[in-house]
């Protein structure tokens, strides 16, 4: 290693109680060697030279040495200390606004000292401001100088001295040594794979002929190195959690010929694409095996996930078991019940309904046909994985918009499983009679073979419309199998998106009427404002006024029994304070089409399915992100007429549009493919925000970039599965140095 610039020492205080500084390295997560170890430079400075004044230029970022000459406080404009520098080439000022006594004495004339800092030239010749001082003398430092990421009250010499010394000690108790088998070390393209002490050693303390470049843009070998292990540690961690489900067992559930599934199939009113039949079949093909499914379907909005949910619903409670379908919002959980219902009735299922809303009594009822197991299908929101929610086989899991629930709620939903009552009795499904005909006897009930192993698990399938790009797919959702739908139902029309300024809404509102004159509907939705709610609602509300008022008039409205009758227009309001009840009336209302306008907040966001609507109005588009506007677009283009997305923007005081929100708009104009949007979402905000740590609960990567290494991805998941089957312990070892304690990682 080179000669770092300070001599070590060991932080480690004598005394038990903890000093401001050591609480700080903890704040930082800095308290095993190897964490400090890993705590990598931001930046490095370099002391290794001495500059002449005369090759300096203005700007230069040096390290001067000579005597002072001159040291004296000055009032004007106010207090300070100037010192006088000489270096045999020229002279510079050092100016001081902020100093102490012991200052004065150490930069007094006739001193000879090191300074450093940025250049100044000047009228009165070279000046720095502030400049690092110390004694001259000394050997240089034959490395540069690590500045760290830091937090008040840890200083950076204190906090240099405690990673040096935990860079040491971690290299002493073999903390450093690798992990990789040595046949990994020989594949192809690991050639040139540093050892972790070596790059460790060298990110901390560079040499100075290091290329500034490849340390800046991480291409360097030590960075490289760092980088593969990162990515490695998380495929290890998460192909680690997916063989621990593949030990579990879960109820297998068979598709029966001319069972429920078929029936359901012949009932609905399309027959279904072919990525619909595909990502089916992979869903029918996880859920017969023993083992716990853990699948991501992954489909544009619109793409028709729900049927796909419904068809493995009806698979499993074919099989005797009962299957639960959790939604985010009250509005979606009571769409999909609809639908569901719809659907499922009319074949003997019975479908419960929770909500956090309910009515006592109604809640009740549900209660009890769910633990009697008479209803097969559960709809719901985070009701549904209340304390009090006693299932009697739950045996699949589904979970829609899985984005908006934490990795909490997931765990929630597969423990029901566990904590069911063992020696519960057969579920009880109302069957038509031409149904138990064929359900009869010779067809042998896979529940009645159920074994209820306390380690028992249902499978689970999560449906998304915010399709991950594959890099953070592979990267972050190892564990998980993806079934993505790509491609939409026919007969759809793209949807036009215009955007458009703020001070056009005259226009708007014309291209609204002329929607409500074609016998369409319309959706506008009003932004988050996210400091206040009530701000929220009283722009929400405004926006309803306004727009009751300029679209007063009559509508003609198809009227049952054939007759055709003329009705005010009708604008609704909905946003998130209302009651569940006024809620729930304005959107039958609308779903009904006897309301033209729909005003609301992002209420809507998700899943909302009303055909007929053929236009979207988003106000202050420009507030919002990339995914959330696509999702609320999607809530438009759902029948056959041509459908629009206006995306109004505001430009604030500034009178102009931010760098991001006008990228962000740009992509929405351009592509109506979620994947596409996903992957400029991704671009623009990183895989950070894009994922959420609320929902990923993931670690996320400190050091690899999803953007750029991909290469070192696919090494690292080539890696894993031949660490994990020959070499147990370096496995263990290495996941132990990444990811510390935090062993939670991503099992949801
Ligand atoms: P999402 O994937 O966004 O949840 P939905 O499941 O709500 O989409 O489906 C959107 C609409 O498309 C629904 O009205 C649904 O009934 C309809 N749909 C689904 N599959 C098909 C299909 N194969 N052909 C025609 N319409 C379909
Ligand atoms: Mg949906």
């Amino acid at each position: 290693m080179p000669r770092p610039a300070k001599a070590p020492a060991d932080p480690t205080p004598t005394t038990p109680a903890k000093s401001a500084p050591q609480k700080a390295l903890e704040k930082l997560g800095l308290v095993r060697p190897i964490d400090l170890a890993l705590h990598i430079p931001l930046r490095y400075e370099d002391e290794t030279q001495i500059a002449l004044l005369k090759d300096c230029r203005e700007g230069d970022q040096a390290q001067i040495e000579g005597e002072v000459t001159a040291c004296e406080v000055a009032y004007r404009p106010r207090r300070q200390l100037l010192v006088t520098l000489e270096d045999g080439t020229d002279t510079c000022t050092l100016r001081f606004f902020n100093f102490y006594p012991s200052q004065q004495k150490q930069l007094a004339v006739g001193q000879r000292i090191r300074a450093r800092g940025e250049l100044r030239g000047g009228m009165f010749g070279w000046q720095m401001l502030h400049p690092v001082c110390k004694s001259a003398g000394g050997a240089l430092p034959t490395a540069l100088t690590p500045v760290y990421p830091t937090v008040a009250g840890l200083p950076q010499p204190y906090l240099r001295r405690a990673v040096l010394s935990g860079l040491e000690h971690a290299a002493r108790i073999g903390a450093l040594d690798d992990t990789l088998p040595t046949a990994a070390l020989e594949a192809p393209g690991t050639a040139a794979l540093w050892s972790l002490q070596r790059a460790l050693s060298f990110l901390h303390y560079p040499s100075p002929d290091v290329s500034v470049a490849q340390l800046e843009d991480r291409s360097h070998p030590a960075w490289q190195r760092l980088k593969l292990e990162e990515l490695l540690a998380q495929q290890l961690s998460q192909l680690q959690s997916k063989r621990e489900r593949d030990a579990l067992r879960a109820p297998v559930l068979q598709a029966r010929c001319q069972g429920l599934r078929d029936q359901l199939l012949a009932a609905i009113p399309f027959s279904l694409t072919a990525a619909q039949q595909r990502v089916g079949s992979e869903i029918a093909h996880d859920i017969a095996q023993p083992i716990p499914m853990h699948r991501l379907l992954q489909g544009d909005v619109g793409s028709g996930k729900t049927v796909v949910a419904a068809l493995a619903a009806a698979v499993c409670m074919d099989a005797g078991h009962q299957c639960a379908l959790m939604a985010p919002t009250e509005i979606l959980a009571e769409q999909h019940f609809r639908k569901l219902i719809g659907w499922l009735e009319p074949l003997g299922i019975q479908v419960a309904w929770l909500t956090g809303s309910q009515k006592t009594k109604e809640r009740r009822e549900m209660l009890a046909l769910i633990a009697s197991g008479q209803a097969g299908l559960v709809v719901g929101t985070h009701a549904v994985i209340q304390d009090k929610v006693q299932f009697h086989r739950l045996a699949l899991a589904i979970i829609d918009e899985q984005h908006r629930f934490g990795v909490k709620q997931r765990l929630a939903l597969r423990e029901k499983m566990v904590s069911q009552p063992v020696d519960a009795p057969n579920l009880k499904i109302n069957r038509p009679p031409a149904l138990q005909n064929i359900a009869g006897a010779a067809i042998k009930n896979e529940a009645d073979d159920f074994d209820r192993a306390p380690s028992m698990e249902p499978h689970l399938l999560m449906m998304t419309a915010t399709p991950i790009p594959r890099t953070l797919a592979m990267s972050y959702y190892a564990d998980l199998d993806v079934s993505t739908i790509d491609e939409l139902p026919p007969g759809r029309t793209p949807i036009v998106t215009k955007v458009v300024s703020d001070a056009r809404r005259g226009e708007v509102v014309q291209r609204i009427r002329a929607q409500i004159d074609a016998g369409r509907q319309v959706y506008w939705v009003c932004p988050l404002i996210e400091e206040s709610e009530a701000l929220d609602l009283t722009n929400a509300t405004q926006t309803h006024e306004e727009l009751s008022s300029a679209l007063q008039g009559t509508v003609l409205l198809a009227a049952i029994g054939g007759k055709s009758q003329r009705q005010p227009i009708m604008v609704g309001l909905l946003h998130s304070r209302m009651l569940p009840a006024d809620k729930k009336a304005v959107m039958a209302q609308f779903t009904s089409g006897q309301m033209q306008v729909l005003v609301s907040t992002t209420v809507i966001e998700v899943g909302v399915d009303v055909p007929n609507a053929s236009l979207m109005v988003i106000e202050h588009a420009e507030r919002f992100g990339l995914s959330q506007l696509h999702q609320l677009r999607g809530r438009v283009g759902r029948g056959a007429a041509a459908s629009a997305c206006v995306l109004m923007y505001g430009t604030g005081d500034s009178g102009k549009l931010g760098e991001n929100a006008r990228a962000r708009l740009k992509v929405m104009a351009q592509s109506n493919d979620g994947f596409e949007i996903a992957k400029q979402d991704l671009e623009i905000r990183g895989p950070g925000e894009f994922l959420g740590a609320r929902q990923s609960g993931a670690a996320l990567l400190r050091f690899a970039d999803l953007t750029t290494d991909t290469q070192l991805l696919h090494t690292a998941r080539q890696l894993a599965p031949l660490m994990l089957d020959q070499h147990k312990d370096l496995t263990e070892k290495h996941i132990a140095r990444w990811l510390g304690g935090r062993v939670d990682y991503l099992k949801a």
